[in-house]
């Protein structure tokens, strides 16, 4: 079984999150949310630069255009993939100024997802938005406290959704052609000793990978019977995120964080913030969407 975990780089991010394969480039695109910074690193020639943004950004996605949609502390902006340069498109939430974009993704569509949540981690003040092919947001949950992983079945049906302090995998039905979601219910719930369930890819096989803040831990599941299948445990604490990457989407990519640690517990995980991956892994992945028309 290959599960040895490699650190990738020597970046140490503050709130590493949000990993991405470009595929097109052989690139793997990460966030330090905190920092506002995009890290980009071509892993077969070790090629490593990184946007700096100058605001906390919470999630980046690939466009059909070769550049990023983001969502950012004020809202969801185009980012030009050569100067960092920003084009803010919505601002939805300028009324809470307390508020950050957090977690996102593209649907299997090309629609762009991505959720909100209050800088302190508290409260019910957050919303789930879309921005549909028509180019305009809507809001599509509300009351989320902190919106994170997202992901969807292969047969494009199924939404699977993480509201970290629920603790649970939400499931909605999912409308491919039209980006609703509807009958929301508990796909699985996660043991509050395993960590908060945090960001979250799907595989090939449609089987869930969640990571877990404060659970020194990635985990698989079988959505369908609610079934763990797998652990892989890290050297850090606050596992934030994961995807799969390389030529044959085989090797696993692990966003971590420093945020939230003590300076004696950074000192027992100095690799805390670190990327990771487990070269050619057991599973593998699907090529990330690129939002097309949005
Ligand atoms: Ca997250």
């Amino acid at each position: 079984m290959a599960r040895n975990i490699e650190r990738v780089g020597d970046t140490l991010s503050q709130l590493g999150e949000g990993p991405v394969w470009d595929d097109r480039t052989g690139t793997l695109l990460w966030v330090d949310i905190i920092r506002g910074h995009v890290h980009l690193l071509k892993p077969a020639t070790a090629e490593y630069r990184r946007l700096d943004l100058g605001e906390m950004v919470g999630v980046v996605a690939l466009r059909e255009s070769g550049h990023l949609i983001a969502g950012i502390r004020s809202g969801i902006a185009d980012i030009d993939i050569l100067t960092g340069t920003i084009t803010r498109r919505f601002t939805p939430e300028s009324h809470l100024p307390d508020n950050r974009f957090n977690d996102g993704k593209c649907d299997p569509a090309g629609r762009f997802w991505a959720g909100t949540m209050p800088i302190s981690g508290s409260g019910p003040h957050g919303s789930l938005y879309l921005v549909g092919k028509e180019g305009s947001l809507h809001r599509m949950v509300t009351g989320v406290t902190i919106s994170n992983g997202l992901a969807w079945s292969l047969d494009r049906k199924k939404m699977y959704y993480i509201d970290t302090p629920t603790f649970e995998v939400a499931c909605f039905d999912y409308d491919d052609a039209t980006g609703s979601i509807d009958r929301r219910r508990t796909a699985f719930k996660i043991p509050r000793s395993a960590g908060a369930p945090d960001g979250m890819t799907i595989d090939a096989e449609g089987m869930l990978w969640v990571a877990h803040w404060g659970g020194w831990q990635v985990t698989r599941w079988d959505p369908n019977t609610g079934t763990i299948i797998d652990q892989i445990k890290l050297p850090v604490s606050n596992v934030t995120s994961c995807t799969f990457g390389g030529s044959d989407l085989r090797d696993l990519y692990i966003t971590s964080a420093r945020e939230g640690l003590t300076a004696a517990q950074l000192e027992a995980q100095p690799l805390a913030g670190a990327l990771f991956v487990i070269r050619q892994s057991d599973w593998k992945g699907l090529p990330a969407t690129r939002c097309s028309g949005v």
